[in-house]
């Protein structure tokens, strides 16, 4: 099947349906930050609570935290973030815009003819110099007087300060791991296309503490576990790719390094990123604390630092992706339809409770039939509008079953539901409903973009 799909339809599709808006939009936006309306926030709570379900509640090894977004300063030194979290940047004299050096060739001139950076004939570019892209406030109530701290630009780091908590108070033992979701800022030089790139974005990383001999093993068991994830929630496998790091991109403290890209509109670009830290970290937060960062093994009289494996994703980038891989465009009764087809679990609405008319008793009942249904399921009622139109708006925000109620319901207690991607309408008693329609919630789930 052809892959109709834009960055500029899915935009129109977020701003049309409620998912995602501009930030402070009135006041004519703020560069590059959204934010989430309605089925935004269910979906981005869905994407995160896949996560969370394959990271804590399918396995035992791994404890969930939930760390400050202002850390204590000398966190970021410990860590190299205030050192050396930077991107090569480069100012044009003649229009006064700033890029990022090392992504010119993707970059528009601020002037025309819409030439890269430097490459028009009045361009003038400084020369590149390095800027640290962390958030800089002031903690406490007078600004001349407060310190400077630093809004978190991971939120790993925030893991490892507390890796002596978590091991005193857990009950777990090496190879474990300490997941966290939280909001992280980086003040990216050219953010954009979308949600790709923003300056405030939400992660999902989780540090897995192993036995130093153990980490290659771990390294790679994390790396096909996270494709694994994707593919699970749906993405197309031929849509998603490991690419390992070579010698020259890789961070001085990892060994190893693999980024699973996905085929975006943009091109193949990063989702997530895979790494082995080696014992970098908890040795620098050692070092900089003064206090023990290490495991001690009572059994064998070992003592070591653990080394550690990081899968580091993106939620808004993660969700940007089931989106984009999720659009596509079909035609019933010769008429365009916009449809997402999302996986089930992550469809914002589960189903949708529409009376075929807005009298007869219909509404009463579809009402009922709501209500029961609401309450095992993220469900919606609505009588508003032509029936096509209804479905229309439901098959666009990706919602996977419809229930109709028509002069049938009452006559013999049985509803029409409608399938989003077969459009298959099968009759079934409501009594059973409930249960039928869990069980196919619960059940394998295919894209049909596979064909
Ligand atoms: P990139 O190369 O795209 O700048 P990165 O390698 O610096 O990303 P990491 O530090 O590995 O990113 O962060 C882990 C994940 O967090 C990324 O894979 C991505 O999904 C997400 N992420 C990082 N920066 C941003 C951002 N500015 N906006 C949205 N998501 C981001």
């Amino acid at each position: 099947m052809a892959d109709v799909v834009t960055m500029d339809k899915i935009v129109a599709l977020c701003k049309r349906r409620g998912f995602i808006f501009p930030t402070s939009e009135i006041y004519g936006g703020i560069g590059s930050t959204y934010d989430y309306g309605h089925y935004g926030v269910l979906l981005k709570n869905n994407v995160k609570g896949e996560w969370w379900r394959s990271m804590l509640f399918e396995r035992d090894d791994v404890v969930a935290l939930d760390s400050a977004i202002i850390q204590h300063p000398r966190t970021w030194e410990a860590s190299g973030h205030l050192a050396g979290f930077t991107d090569p940047l480069v100012e044009c004299r003649a229009c006064g815009q700033r890029f990022r050096a090392d992504h010119l060739g993707d970059l528009a001139c601020g002037r025309k003819p819409s030439l890269h950076p430097g490459e028009g004939p009045d361009c003038d570019l400084t020369e590149v110099r390095q800027f640290n892209l962390m958030f800089e406030t002031t903690m406490g109530p007078v600004k001349e007087t407060g310190a400077t701290v630093y809004l978190r630009p991971e939120t790993a780091q925030g893991i490892f300060v507390n890796f002596k908590n978590v091991l005193q108070t857990s009950r777990k033992r090496p190879p474990f791991g300490i997941a966290q979701v939280g909001t992280s800022f980086r003040n990216e030089i050219t953010p954009g296309n979308f949600v790709f790139r923003t300056r405030e974005f939400e992660q999902m990383e989780m540090e897995f503490f192993v036995p130093p001999g153990e980490a290659s093993k771990w390294f790679e068991y994390w790396t096909a576990a996270r494709r694994d994830w994707y593919v699970e929630l749906g993405l197309r496998a031929d849509h998603l790719r490991l690419r390992a790091h070579d010698a020259e991109e890789l961070s001085h403290y990892s060994s190893a390094t693999s980024d699973i890209e996905y085929l975006f509109p943009i091109g193949w670009s990063e989702l997530e990123g895979i790494a082995n830290r080696g014992d970098f970290d908890l040795r620098q937060h050692a070092e900089f604390s003064g206090e023990k960062l290490e495991y001690f093994d009572q059994g064998t009289g070992e003592r070591y630092v653990p080394h550690v494996i990081e899968p580091a994703a993106g939620a808004n980038r993660t969700l940007l992706a089931f989106m984009v891989d999720a659009y596509d465009e079909d035609e019933i009764g010769g008429e365009k339809r916009t449809v997402l087809r999302l996986h089930p679990r992550l469809a914002p609405i589960k189903v949708a409770v529409l009376p075929l008319v807005r009298k007869d008793g219909q509404p009463e009942l579809a009402r009922e039939i709501h209500q029961t249904l609401r309450a095992r399921m993220a469900a919606e009622y609505d009588e508003g509008g032509a029936i096509g139109r209804r479905y229309r708006r439901q098959d666009e925000i990706g919602t996977p079953f419809g229930v109709t109620v028509d002069h049938q319901s009452l006559e013999d207690g049985t509803v029409t539901v409608r399938e989003r991607d077969s459009l298959v309408q099968e009759r079934v008693a409501i009594d059973r409903l409930a249960e039928e329609l869990s069980a196919r919630l619960a059940a394998a789930w295919r894209s049909p973009k596979l064909g």
